[in-house]
């Protein structure tokens, strides 16, 4: 039996990154998105076809629902329940800027509201939805090599970096952070190990929009790994915990950013 991971705004960008690299190790997927089946239902067929081509067999299913909604995680959650009967891993990677960058002095409580809903309040009900389950689980399989469930939650350079024209986008990012640091303390008595993950500067249709600006910067010097990152770079450092090789690390945010974090004279 493959173990499964249920991977949040999966059609797109980082998530679809992360879905192939499972997806290549051999997870089955839940692939959710809220809007575009056409690239979900794509990244799904591109899963299971790139596992293939790495001699594995996977199912990769997908799952509209929107995770600000309560009864939308309800729904992805008993889908994934009723179609795959076990959960190994959660990553929290759905999440949306600001339509509008805006001052602080200015920026309305709309789009506050919306990125709390989406970035925060989403992921904080879905790892406790999951992360009952995985406990259920526990006691049927009990931890150790055959069940080693784990929940990776992406935030962002954001969660530390202060960029004053997207405040709430910050905000939101900094507590996942303490999502992290709350689930990884609640739930390693049950041997579950919770990561976050800090992305960088990463090529997607999030990023598109301000192109040009981020090009100038990294030419400039913005990253000692002097690139773009890609979904990739994070799809394999998920793959990397799916793995287990992260065993005694719990609470830990791990930097997909060539760098950036790092400060130097
Ligand atoms: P993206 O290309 O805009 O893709 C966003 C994904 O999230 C899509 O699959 C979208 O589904 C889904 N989504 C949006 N709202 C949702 C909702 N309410 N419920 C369920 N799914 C939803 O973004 P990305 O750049 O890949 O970013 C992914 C994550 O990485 C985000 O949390 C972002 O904050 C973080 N991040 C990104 C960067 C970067 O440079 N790109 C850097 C640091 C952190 P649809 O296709 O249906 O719209």
């Amino acid at each position: 039996m493959n173990p499964v991971a249920l991977i949040t705004g999966a059609s797109r960008g980082i998530g679809r990154g992360i879905a192939i690299e499972l997806a290549k190790i051999g997870y089955d997927l839940v692939i959710n998105y809220a809007r575009a089946s056409e690239a979900a239902e794509k990244t799904a067929a591109d899963c299971i076809a790139e596992a293939k081509a790495s001699g594995k067999t996977v199912r990769a299913l997908t799952c509209r629902a929107d995770i600000s909604l309560s009864e939308d995680r309800q729904r992805l959650v008993d889908f994934a329940r009723r179609e795959f009967l076990r959960i190994d891993l959660l990553v929290n990677n759905a999440g949306v800027a600001p339509t509008v960058r805006a001052d602080i002095l200015e920026a309305d409580e709309q789009s506050f509201d919306r990125l709390m809903a989406i970035n925060v309040k989403g992921p904080y009900f879905l790892t406790q939805q999951i992360a009952r389950w995985m406990i259920e689980l526990t006691q049927r399989l009990p931890p150790g090599p055959e069940y080693r469930p784990k929940i990776v939650t992406v935030s962002s350079i954001s969660a530390y970096t202060a960029s004053t024209n997207r405040g709430d986008y910050c905000v939101s990012k900094a507590a996942l952070s303490m999502l992290t640091s709350l689930f990884a303390i609640r739930l390693a008595p049950h041997g579950i190990n919770v990561y976050e993950i800090r992305p960088g500067i990463i090529a997607t249709d999030m990023t598109s929009g301000v192109k040009e600006k981020y090009d100038k910067l990294i030419a400039e010097g913005l990253t000692p790994i002097n690139r773009w990152g890609t979904p990739q770079d994070v799809g394999r450092a998920v793959a990397a915990i799916a793995q287990n090789l992260l065993p005694f690390s719990t609470g830990e945010a791990i930097n997909v950013d060539g760098g950036f974090h790092l400060r130097w004279l």
